[in-house]
């Protein structure tokens, strides 16, 4: 998953982006829920784990679980493994051992709170997952950095509950972008939806109800620049 094309210097898939600075983080996810282990009760759900280098404040983080629950639900019929209910725990509140074979580890990079700001280009991915013996990793990485650059410029003339809800909203979508390749264990793309290869404003905040209503008159100004 990677920023829309007028704003990058390279283009790759995201599940063969390979950023080893990040290997390590989600190396160090994958243990700590081993350590954590003991008796493993069975999660008949899918549960996401996620882990943040930066502290989220409550409010941000009731706006990442609502949002990942609204994606989830939207996303039943596209992926089975999608939609059976969905369990978001903070990496750091992991108290007893669950079965990590139905785990899905979020490792989210840098700060994830939207502030307004100038229109920047955006380059790299906005979410990746790596393979690994030919193997998609349950390991999905988001760059709340860049996807905070994408929507700082929306951002202008929001209050706090409607900045976080929007970058909650695009997280959410990088995160089932990146879901998807790890529970289809398929690393294509699609020409329009949540599987296309780049994100534009617009994509992130596809299921936006205030952002769908602006969006009729200016779809064309706002293609490119994002
Ligand atoms: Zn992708």
């Amino acid at each position: 998953m990677t920023a829309s094309p007028q704003l990058l210097v390279s283009r790759v898939v995201s599940v063969l982006v390979l950023f080893a600075a990040l290997n390590a983080t989600s190396l160090c996810g994958a243990s700590a829920l081993a350590l954590e282990g003991g008796p493993l009760p069975h999660v008949g759900k899918a549960t996401l784990v996620i882990f943040t280098d930066h502290a989220m404040d409550d409010e941000q983080w009731s706006a990442l679980v609502r949002e990942l629950q609204r994606a989830d639900v939207r996303l039943d019929t596209s992926v089975r493994e999608l939609g059976g209910g969905l369990e978001v725990l903070r990496g750091r509140d992991l108290k007893v051992g669950i079965d990590f074979a139905q785990v899905i580890s979020v490792q989210v990079v840098g700060d994830c709170t939207l502030l307004p700001g100038p229109r920047r280009a955006v380059n790299g991915a906005l979410g990746w997952v790596k393979k690994v013996g030919g193997e998609i990793q349950p390991f999905i990485h988001v760059s709340c950095e860049r996807i905070v650059e994408m929507l700082r410029p929306i951002a202008l003339g929001m209050d706090l509950d409607r900045r976080d809800t929007v970058m909650a909203e695009a997280m959410a979508r990088v995160i089932a972008h990146e879901w998807i390749h790890v529970a289809t264990q398929n690393s294509r793309h699609e020409k329009s939806g949540v599987m296309e290869k780049e994100f534009q404003v617009s994509d992130l905040l596809t299921d936006d109800p205030v952002q769908r209503r602006g969006r009729a008159g200016r779809e064309k100004k706002h293609t490119s620049g994002f």
